[in-house]
């Protein structure tokens, strides 16, 4: 196996990888809350966590990767306040939170699949493991780290002793820092929610020793990491968002209930920002990679764009930056497939090639230095076409996913829903022999930049 060296948040250096179990390492990952589309700064995140997983693949190592999906106790703040998203989005479209769920679930897979984010080998529901999270919250009460208020069961943080250590910020900072608290039972503003209760209207609610009630978000994870990798693990991933609330009170639970360090590297992916700022609703600057596809920019594109800074530095999205990315794709693409063909290189060429592809690996297993990976690959990109350049980038991209050597997908799931939704109203308005509805619909779709074609049982849209 190869060497590995990995930033660790909690120590704040980079360290030498070593898994607690070769050949396998054991990674979880903090998964969507599927309440909304996901956005392209929560997909950064997602091919942060595929550059690890491609990286220990790649270095010999066999992945058991977990990867939740929060379906339930994320509520509006990431404390204990507000609402559970799910319930608010459920309300908002008339709809059950599992229907929700569903529905945001699948789109948010049809993005992995489309940014050729590989699937961590579990993939797990929070509502499929509410007993294992009753359980957990038990045992920390049993061990005296969990007490009861009248409106749910509460984390004492001041009888764990580190904690704030993975943010760096002691009990006295926690205390000041947390809001004056809603619940005046809690015994510390910044002790969190294990469980909480459920009054009567609220929808998703399970039988528990405390009555009916909802886990924390929190609990999830650290009992999902339990359930599936055990009671101590090599990598927990996540966004750097994570580490002052969600990762801080994930290892007081799990550290708390085991007695011991449960993780032993935290992995952080920096925020995107877009046009230099936060995303957000109101900005009207919250893009899905669907919103991406129909202004013309391929899902690897987009991957490509990600894959050029590091994963521990901020990423400024523009539609500029975004351009010059397709742009540079398309053309390393465009070399590839020309040294597809080409004759061999001399040696000395063939010397360079495969130290400049060396060095990619070196870079990609030093923190996963993929821009730099990246770069060594377009240094070979630039030297006189042969077929060796193409060898090396078809070996590469195990660790990019970009099929730099692969035919361009016109896969279905291109298109975006948008596009589709308008092509099957054309084809009821035809149905119905509706032409001018039909035409209308057919230029809306051609500003959109497809073309929809009629079939003998339906339609076919491709790009223009
Ligand atoms: P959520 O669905 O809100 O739980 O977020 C899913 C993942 O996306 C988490 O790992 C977050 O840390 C991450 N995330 C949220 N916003 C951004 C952003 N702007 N840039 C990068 N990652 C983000
Ligand atoms: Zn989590």
């Amino acid at each position: 196996m190869a060497k590995l060296q990995f930033y660790n948040t909690l120590t704040r250096k980079k360290e030498e990888f070593t898994p607690l179990t070769p050949p396998t390492v054991t990674t979880y990952s903090c998964g969507p809350t599927v309440y909304n589309y996901a956005h392209i700064g929560n997909l950064r995140t997602y091919v942060f966590m595929d550059e690890l997983r491609r990286t220990l693949k790649h270095a010999g190592y066999k992945t058991l990767s977990v990867m939740n999906i929060t379906d339930v106790g994320h509520l509006t703040s990431d404390g204990d306040d507000g609402e559970d998203k799910m319930q608010t989005a459920a309300k908002k479209q008339n709809k059950s939170p599992e229907e929700i769920a569903d529905f945001y679930s699948a789109i948010f897979f049809k993005d992995l699949e489309r940014l050729n984010i590989l699937l961590p080998e579990t993939v797990a529901k929070a509502t499929d493991n509410i007993p294992e999270m009753i359980e957990f919250v038990q045992t920390l009460c049993d061990k005296g780290y969990g007490y009861e208020t009248e409106d749910g069961i509460y984390f004492d943080i001041s009888k764990f002793d580190g904690y704030g250590k993975l943010s760096r910020c002691n009990l006295e900072d926690a205390l000041a820092g947390a809001r004056v608290a809603v619940n005046t039972q809690k015994r510390h503003p910044a002790d969190f929610a294990l469980w909480k209760k459920a009054e009567k209207n609220h929808i998703m609610q399970w039988k528990s020793p405390w009555g009916m009630g909802y886990p924390g978000w929190h609990i999830e994870c650290s009992a999902m990491g339990k359930k599936y990798l055990g009671a101590r693990f090599d990598i927990h991933t996540g966004g750097v968002d994570h580490i002052p609330i969600h990762h801080e009170n994930e290892i007081a639970q799990s550290e708390a209930l085991e007695g011991h360090r449960v993780v032993n590297t935290w992995m952080h992916g920096e925020f995107m920002l877009v046009d230099g700022g936060k995303m957000s609703k109101s900005l009207g600057n919250v893009y899905t990679v669907d919103d991406l596809i129909s202004r013309g920019y391929s899902p690897l594109a987009f991957r490509y764009f990600c894959m050029n800074t590091h994963y521990r530095n901020k990423l400024n999205f523009t539609f500029d930056g975004m351009s010059g990315a397709a742009t540079a794709y398309g053309r390393l693409r465009g070399i590839l497939s020309s040294c597809k063909t080409a004759p061999n290189a001399d040696n000395a060429v063939a010397q360079k090639i495969a130290e400049l592809k060396g060095s990619a690996i070196a870079a990609v297993y030093d923190d996963l230095n993929y821009p730099l990976a990246l770069g060594e690959m377009w240094t070979m990109a630039k030297l006189p076409a042969c077929r060796e350049i193409y060898d090396a980038a078809a070996e590469l991209d195990a660790l990019f996913g970009l099929d730099l050597c692969v035919p361009p997908k016109t896969a279905d799931s291109d298109i975006p829903d948008e596009v589709k939704q308008l092509a099957d109203k054309r084809l009821e308005a035809r149905k119905a022999k509706d032409w001018a509805a039909s035409d209308a619909l057919r230029a809306q779709i051609d500003k959109m930049g497809y073309v929809v074609s009629d079939g003998k049982d339906g339609y076919e849209i491709k790009k223009k």
